[in-house]
């Protein structure tokens, strides 16, 4: 198999044959046909998040097909299509896997960032956090649903009931969630860089009532919002943004530091969360009801091989919606 491989935090991803691997019991193999890049792809290279099991493999939305399955698998089948998400394993008796909180499990595994993932021709993956996906659409449409859509689907969930819903950043998240929000009849504003017309133009293409810059105030108070930018200081203009009562959910895995804010913010009974991992409910959950939403991803293309200029693209935001790796 060929891998894009992470060896040291902070240096670029180096093209690597590697000896074929075997699935262990309760294990299959993938055959990769897509894997998007995401935010957290960029944490992990950057060494933002602690302790990478380097060398690894990086890349947490995968799509293929399964083409070797080991010792006690009998769920799934050979050739048959499943994505594979950012939650690799859990431990199943830690408290927070028994009280159905699997995302927030103490001896968790996650793809592309503890265990390898797909920046690569193949992977072997648990087979129990493997979603069959059935046969609509492409892998490369499909492949940023099983991080981008599926983070954001549960942030939306503890977003509540709120029918003006807010987007801080629109990236690959948000240009998901925002067909989602406007599919369930919620009105949505979408917050960018000052200035980047290109990608409000793009939000209101995607359905969203208003979009200006993130230190704009909307025509009308939000009921919630989701900030999916890595930004700390979004926090308190989130807060001034959304109504008495209002939620302000924090959906990355990171963010830079949040500024000091005055209690007034957050007076009325405004709260603030944050969203960890998904539980493979939250996939089920999502991954059954997309064929209903008609959700178009936008996509970038790159070969695996272009891995690191995937990730440079990224961060210097030169793409609308997602960028895939194709092996
Ligand atoms: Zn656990
Ligand atoms: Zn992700």
């Amino acid at each position: 198999m060929q891998a894009m491989v992470l060896n040291a935090v902070g240096h670029p991803l180096v093209w690597t044959e590697l000896p074929d691997r075997q699935p262990g019991a309760g294990e299959i193999r993938v055959k990769i046909g897509a894997c998007g890049v995401c935010r957290t792809d960029l944490h992990v290279v950057d060494g933002e998040l602690p302790q990478p099991q380097l060398p690894i493999i990086p890349g947490h939305e995968i799509v293929g097909r399964i083409d070797a399955i080991g010792p006690g698998v009998s769920t799934l089948v050979l050739g048959q299509r499943v994505g594979i998400p950012w939650l690799g394993h859990t431990c199943g008796v830690c408290p927070y896997c028994r009280m159905q909180r699997e995302n927030l499990c103490d001896r968790p595994l996650f793809t592309g960032y503890t265990r390898d993932g797909g920046f690569a021709s193949a992977v072997v993956a648990d087979a129990r956090f493997a979603f069959p996906l059935g046969e609509q659409g492409s892998d490369e449409a499909l492949a940023p649903l099983l991080c981008a859509g599926l983070i954001g689907w549960r942030a939306l969930a503890i977003a509540g009931d709120a029918p003006r819903l807010g987007l801080y950043g629109f990236g690959a998240a948000a240009h998901i969630l925002a067909q989602v929000a406007r599919w369930q009849g919620r009105s949505v504003f979408a917050f960018t860089r000052a200035g980047d017309a290109a990608t409000q133009r793009f939000a209101r293409s995607l359905g969203a009532a208003w979009a200006g810059a993130a230190d704009e105030l909307p025509p009308q108070p939000l009921d919630a919002a989701i900030i999916f930018a890595p930004v700390g200081e979004l926090v308190p203009l989130a807060l001034q943004a959304v109504r008495k009562g209002g939620r302000v959910v924090c959906a990355g895995i990171h963010m830079s530091d949040i500024p000091r804010l005055p209690y007034r913010l957050l007076w009325e009974e405004r709260q603030l969360l944050s969203v960890a991992n998904l539980t493979r409910q939250d996939g089920l959950d999502f991954l059954s009801q997309v064929p209903q939403m008609g959700i178009v991803t936008r996509t970038t293309a790159y070969p695996l091989q272009q891995a690191n200029q995937a990730l440079a693209d990224l961060r210097a935001g030169r793409f609308e919606g997602a960028a895939v790796l194709l092996p």
